[in-house]
């Protein structure tokens, strides 16, 4: 009897020494590694869902070529019938502004209908690169230009409405990038930061940095746009013979 016992306890010991082996404890970091990615596989499925839903806008937004064809070069056009794919963030319809006021009564952009043109194509190639255009500041009608210079008269930060500035002619846009998600871009500086750091000059900036403003520059560029040296953000759309400094008030809903 006692040697059957003793049988039993040691079939019993093998058996559970088994079971330790094919079941084997996870150490604490392990678990925790497991659990991280698991959130993470689950972020990359939210992203790319996400991604998604924007590539299904854009393929929504065709139909904006067929409405800048029925207009004269020099109509004034609201980028956002044209694309959705625009995203606003117009500074000078908020206090976040080196002005510290709001001087547009409303967040609209505006731009010539040739410029719209250009700005349309552009954004097709940044959508195809992964990544949206998000707007500063687009046309800037002349009055506003006066009530600027009248809070902030210094030539290194406004345009002198004496000669204007090519926002009032509706041939100008600042600007950056962001991601598919509205995630901008490190381009460096926050918009409208005057000092040399915005310029396309200063290079002592990490090379993600560069490589972003680059991204925008080059693509900008061969669509016909150009840029001015002292701010990443501002892009003009040059014609011959230009276009007038204009006045047009866009209303507001
Ligand atoms: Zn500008």
């Amino acid at each position: 009897m006692v040697k059957k016992l003793l049988f039993i306890t040691f079939l019993v010991t093998i058996v559970s020494c088994q079971e330790a082996k094919v079941t084997p404890v996870l150490s604490t970091s392990t678990l925790a590694l497991l659990e991280k990615s698991k959130l993470l596989q689950e972020r990359a499925l939210q992203l790319e869902q996400k991604v998604q839903s924007y590539q299904a806008t854009y393929d929504t937004i065709e139909v904006g070529a067929a409405l800048l064809t029925a207009l004269s070069d020099d109509a004034f056009v609201d980028v956002e019938k044209i694309s959705t794919n625009f995203i606003l963030d117009i500074k000078y319809a908020t206090n976040d502004n080196f002005l510290n006021e709001a001087v547009y009564s409303c967040a609209k952009c505006y731009v010539r209908a040739k410029m719209a043109k250009a700005l349309y194509a552009v954004s097709k190639k940044f959508m195809k690169l992964g990544y949206r255009i998000k707007l500063f500041d687009c046309y800037r009608p002349y009055s506003v230009q006066k009530a600027m210079w009248k809070l902030y008269p210094n030539p290194g930060y406004v345009a002198d409405p004496k000669g204007g500035s090519i926002h009032n002619r509706g041939a100008a846009v600042d600007m950056t990038l962001t991601d598919l998600t509205g995630q901008e871009l490190d381009m460096g500086t926050a918009f409208d930061h005057f000092g040399r750091e915005a310029n396309h000059t200063y290079t002592q900036l990490p090379a993600a940095v560069l490589a972003n403003r680059k991204l925008l520059r080059s693509t900008m560029e061969a669509q016909g746009f150009s840029i001015i040296r002292t701010e990443w953000w501002h892009y003009n759309y040059k014609t011959t013979p230009r276009f007038p400094i204009a006045d047009f008030r866009w209303e507001c809903e």
